[in-house]
């Protein structure tokens, strides 16, 4: 048959060429690199890592990007048996030695028959005879690439820079102090007019946060970050903080059109909101708080607001230089452009964050492209898998649409368990104290234990459906 076509030779690519060689399907796969560099890799290696040389927590049992690596080890990952083969001693978490792990994932891809890699840049939309594309351009995507891909979705469906507002775990909040309710109660498409979460703040502690938020370490842009324009209408809340004592008050932190049912006759001096991110209810952002403070600095600052004392992040703020899709407009639930289903996407460029996550996409997305190639169902993890819980996020389980918020507040996200939907936890016979911690533990490994008899299961699903073919 003829081949599928990946286009971008780094983590998700290089993990999508495998998946489709392994199922027997012939690929081409063009990497620009080295004749074309990106402002952040080194070399000519397929698979390089850009900074750090960790894949993060390697626990299957209480951190959901563990579960993730777990997950695609039983899909036979070639990231993930490079990085087994080149580890380094980093604790709990799984390290590699950079250059022994690039290496190899190219050998691997370079030795496979059905693997012919191309080192040139794809500069714009693809030709209409590759009738089978994944497109796994990055974060650094190139800007012939990227503009022509604007040209195909419109100019707001594709960013150059995240906006990354805190994100935290709605049992964290304390509903004694914070309270629901949308500005004026109204109640946009798909709401209640009680969509917000609010936190009060009176003048005492507005001034002593914007204090803080002042003097809190910020991390620099790099001089090539610095450059790209990116300034619409999303500074950072320290900046805006520095621009003036009331600058907040009149932005983000306005306290109007709200009533404080905890205390109905004080008036708050500022609030803070905050918005329901994902379809299950167990995250929520604080509306307008990206930022360039140190992760450090912001735990620190945002523990300052009354009602997050004790708030757990499933993540922090930030603000880079990162090429990615308005995904959950954009994309069908298999990761097609609904525009033009011959192109697939993978990788960061989809609204995942991380070299793991980017390459866990590449997997799934090697394996769709595949299946689709060799006529059987496309059939997608389900959402309490890890792999579908990312997938959810990317294909529309953030709340983006429904919120009116508008098609620039997607984006991109780490895999962690408030992706996941909620599990049932009982009590264990025989133990007294079951609370706090020990609950969070149990429910981390129910969570854990319950994603990879999920993900079994679906790639046996997809075993048996080839099998039928
Ligand atoms: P990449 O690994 O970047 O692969 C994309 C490939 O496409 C590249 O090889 C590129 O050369 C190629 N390419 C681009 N355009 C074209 C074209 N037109 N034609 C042909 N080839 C093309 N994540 C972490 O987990 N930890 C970190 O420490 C970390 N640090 C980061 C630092 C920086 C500066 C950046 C930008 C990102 C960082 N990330 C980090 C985020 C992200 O996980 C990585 O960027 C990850 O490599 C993304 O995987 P990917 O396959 O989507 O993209």
């Amino acid at each position: 048959s003829s081949p599928v076509h990946v286009v971008g030779g780094g983590l998700a690519g290089s993990e999508a060429a495998w998946q489709i060689a392994s199922a027997g399907v012939p690929i081409v796969l063009h990497e620009m690199r080295p004749e074309r560099g990106t402002e952040a890799h080194k070399t000519g290696d397929l698979a390089e890592l850009v900074c750090s040389n960790s894949f993060r927590s390697d626990d299957a049992e209480s951190n959901a990007v563990g579960v993730l690596h777990a997950e695609m080890r039983l899909g036979r990952s070639l990231i993930m048996e490079a990085a087994d083969a080149h580890q380094v001693p980093a604790g709990g978490a799984l390290a590699v030695d950079r250059e022994g792990f690039a290496a190899a994932v190219t050998a691997a891809l370079e030795a496979h028959p059905l693997i012919e890699i191309r080192r040139e840049e794809v500069s714009g939309l693809p030709p209409e005879d590759w009738d089978s594309v994944i497109l796994a351009t990055g974060p650094l995507t190139s800007a012939t690439l990227a503009e022509a891909i604007r040209g195909l979705t419109g100019e707001d469906a594709l960013a150059f820079f995240d906006a990354i507002a805190p994100i935290v775990h709605f049992d964290s909040i304390d509903l004694e102090t914070a309270w629901f309710q949308s500005r004026y109660d109204k109640a946009g498409p798909g709401g209640t007019g009680a969509d917000y979460l609010n936190c009060p703040m009176d003048k005492d502690r507005y001034e002593a946060f914007v204090d803080a938020l002042i003097a809190g370490d910020t991390t620099e842009f790099k001089d090539w970050e610095a450059s790209t324009p990116y300034f619409d209408g999303c500074l950072p809340i320290e900046v805006m903080a520095a621009r003036g004592r009331e600058t907040l008050r009149h932005g983000p932190m306005k306290p109007v059109g709200l009533t404080n049912p905890h205390d109905p006759d004080v008036k708050p001096y500022a609030i803070v909101q905050l918005r329901q991110d994902n379809a299950l209810g167990t995250l929520y952002n604080m509306v307008g708080f990206q930022t360039k403070l140190k992760y450090g600095a912001q735990v620190g600052v945002f523990r300052m607001i009354p009602g997050l004392e004790n708030a757990e992040f499933a993540r922090l703020g930030g603000l880079h230089r990162n090429t990615f899709l308005n995904s959950p407009k954009l994309l069908d639930g298999t990761l097609r452009l609904k525009a033009d289903p011959r192109l697939r996407f993978a990788g960061q460029i989809t609204g995942c964050e991380g070299y793991v996550e980017s390459a866990a996409i590449g997997l799934l997305t090697g394996r769709l492209a595949a299946a689709e190639r060799l006529g059987t169902p496309l059939v997608t993890p389900p959402v309490t898998t890890a792999t579908g819980a990312l997938l959810s996020h990317i294909t529309g389980g953030h709340l983006a649409d429904e919120t009116g918020s508008g098609p620039r507040s997607f984006q991109p996200m780490n895999v962690n368990f408030g992706l996941f939907p909620p599990v049932e936890i009982v009590k264990p016979e025989g133990v007294k104290r079951f609370r706090g911690k020990e609950k969070a533990r149990a429910k981390k490994l129910a969570l854990a234990r319950r994603a990879l008899a999920d993900f079994s299961a679906w790639l046996d699903g997809a075993a048996a459906r080839t099998a039928a073919e």
